[in-house]
């Protein structure tokens, strides 16, 4: 905190990991001795680059890159990339600090980094979008590589923005190899990529509603954000017979008291992929929209937050306690503060941080690259099940390192499951 003073976001990220590794740390002092924990709280190295590009009224703009290469102890630097105007080197810090031990968990040999820009993609053209792309392209292409560093999708960078971005960087390197993930499928993607998130977290909750003796059918599942862990999130909660009642964004909450229809899901998909829309401009029967509120005060069963961090305070964690809420598991990356996490886990509810229960992106990701590295395509199904296979694993080494008084802290046990493989690996090679 001396030194980084202005980066709240990543010492929350280092706070909420330091909790539940502190005792674990005490009882093994060869990690402490190594100084491990001081080095994974530092960026291997961090890059902090101009973005120039010209507006479509043909006005110079400038926008600030980055690229934050936290470890690579067990493989390349993999992580997303974020448009959004709260970019800025704390957030991109508690990205790639969180991704580390994501990683670590998917059991894939994937390090961990992150990066981005303060730039806003919403209401921007394609042309737009496209020289912004290549601008940011031109500077990151020179720090990144399939065995170097290897970026993909996050808040305002989707399948439009990957394309532009691939695109520049095959030109520059003046080669084809998988040095993106979340790739169109003309050009190397891999199928459930996008749908890996959304489907992983649920997959997960599954797995941890199982230990109470239930599942998602007949459940009222709320769900924030309406992006690209929400949508495949809300897809496969219907599909398990769960009753989806809200979506949002940063405008407000949509309501559907009776559940999301499949064609109202449809509808969504067309809204937000294609025309680029607000969630308050998705109609029907049964569906409302409540301007300026989040969706934690609707009574539920199950949350799934998925739309971005701290959107999901300890206010929200009390109103979600008292309509019955008996899982939380987070789609995005540290949505639910601190407070908000003491409740849950002093409630005694389920409760799954981002680290766990959202690892199924990257982990897809490690299996495109793979392919990529086998020219070779997986079906559909055979992906689906690899991934299903690898959040069942997760859940389990989150059990065993999780539990205590015969429940399951799974942020204890995320947090010691992930750093001991790139801790050992660590040990390994020496101080570097
Ligand atoms: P998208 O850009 O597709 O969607 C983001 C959604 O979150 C939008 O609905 C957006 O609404 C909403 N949102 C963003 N900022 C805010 C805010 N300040 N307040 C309220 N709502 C907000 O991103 P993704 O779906 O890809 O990512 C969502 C979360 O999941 C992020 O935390 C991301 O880091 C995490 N994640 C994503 C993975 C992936 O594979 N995509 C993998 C693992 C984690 P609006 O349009 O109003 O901004």
């Amino acid at each position: 905190k001396r030194r980084d003073p202005d980066q709240p976001e990543f010492h929350q990220a280092v706070e909420e990991v330091l909790r539940s590794l502190w005792p674990f740390l005490e009882a093994n002092p060869q990690y402490q001795q190594a100084g491990i924990l001081e080095r994974l709280v530092e960026p291997e190295r961090a890059v902090l680059f101009r973005v120039p590009w010209v507006d479509d009224q043909g006005r110079v703009q400038v926008n600030r890159g980055f690229r934050v290469q936290m470890s690579s102890a067990i493989g390349p630097y993999k992580g997303g990339l974020r448009f959004h105007p709260s970019v800025n080197l704390g957030v991109l810090k508690f990205l790639a600090f969180e991704q580390v031990f994501k990683n670590s968990l998917t059991s894939l040999p994937m390090g961990g980094g992150k990066g981005g820009s303060d730039f806003d993609p919403k209401g921007k053209s394609d042309a737009e979008v496209m020289r912004f792309c290549q601008s940011f392209m031109s500077e990151l292409y020179r720090h990144i590589g399939a065995d170097l560093d290897v970026p993909a999708g996050d808040i305002g960078v989707g399948a439009r923005e990957i394309g532009f971005l691939f695109g520049q960087y095959k030109r520059l390197a003046n080669e084809f190899t998988s040095v993106f993930t979340g790739k169109g499928l003309a050009y190397g993607g891999s199928l459930i990529r996008p749908e890996a998130t959304g489907y992983g977290c649920v997959y997960f909750a599954q797995e941890m509603l199982k230990g109470i003796g239930r599942d998602f059918d007949g459940q009222r599942v709320a769900i924030s954000g309406s992006g690209n862990v929400a949508q495949y999130a809300a897809q496969k909660v219907m599909e398990l017979g769960g009753k989806v009642i809200s979506l949002s964004d940063s405008e407000g909450t949509l309501f559907a008291e009776a559940g999301l229809t499949l064609e109202q899901w449809e509808s969504l998909m067309e809204l937000k992929n294609v025309r680029r829309g607000r969630i308050s401009e998705l109609t029907g029967p049964g569906l409302r929209f409540l301007a300026g509120q989040r969706p934690w005060a609707l009574p539920c069963d199950i949350a799934l937050p998925c739309a971005t961090q701290n959107e999901l305070d300890a206010e929200d964690a009390r109103a979600l306690l008292a309509n019955g809420c008996v899982c939380v598991a987070e789609g995005a990356n540290m949505p639910s503060t601190l407070e908000a996490v003491d409740i849950f886990i002093e409630a005694g509810i389920l409760f799954a941080p981002g680290k766990a229960s959202n690892a199924g992106g990257v982990a897809t990701s490690g299996l495109e690259m793979s392919q990529n590295a086998m020219r070779l395509h997986w079906t559909a199904g055979e992906v689906d099940q690899r991934l299903h296979g690898i959040m069942q694993n997760i859940h389990h080494a989150c059990v065993h390192y999780g539990e205590e008084n015969g429940r399951v802290n799974y942020v204890k046990g995320a947090n010691i499951a992930g750093f001991v493989k790139v801790a050992d690996a660590m040990l390994a090679q020496g101080v570097v």
